[in-house]
């Protein structure tokens, strides 16, 4: 994990109305550090690879927009909506500028949604979103649906 961040601003950043209305900790009240430590020590357990998973929704997000906005069949398997970007959204700690895109994965019974900051928070900070966020991209669901 990163810590030569202001990990205080960053939370207080999360929280609902400061960035977007949903804020990106949903339901979690547990501290940011202890929210980032559980789900490495989750991406670790289930052998998932932060750089990789982060590759891989890029890919589909990717693939995901030949539908320009409707669902299509990416990779014989996945059913992905990339709705496209509407305006920028800076990252909570403050490194950068990120797309306001929504894309969603779906393959049986599992779904997730992420946006390109989604993508950097899960790729440089290791944030996954707290329980309960629209956005949280759960280790547990991203090892069922990415295989
Ligand atoms: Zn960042």
């Amino acid at each position: 994990m990163k810590m030569n961040y202001d990990e205080r601003a960053a939370y207080e950043r999360m929280k609902p109305g400061v960035l977007t209305s949903v804020g990106f900790l949903g339901k979690d009240t547990r501290p940011l550090s202890d929210i980032i430590a559980a789900d490495e020590e989750l991406f670790r357990a289930l052998a998932l690879d932060f750089d990789q998973v982060a590759d891989r929704l890029e890919t589909l997000a990717r693939k995901g927009a030949e539908g320009l906005g409707e669902p299509i069949t990416v990779e014989g398997q996945f059913l992905v909506k990339s709705d496209e970007a509407r305006g920028k959204l800076p990252c909570p700690y403050g490194d950068g500028l990120y797309h306001k895109n929504a894309v969603s994965v779906q393959r049986g019974e599992d779904s997730i949604i992420y946006s390109d900051l989604s993508i950097h928070l899960l790729r440089v900070h290791h944030f996954c979103q707290g329980e309960g966020s629209p956005f949280r991209l759960d280790p547990v669901v991203l090892k069922r649906l990415l295989g």
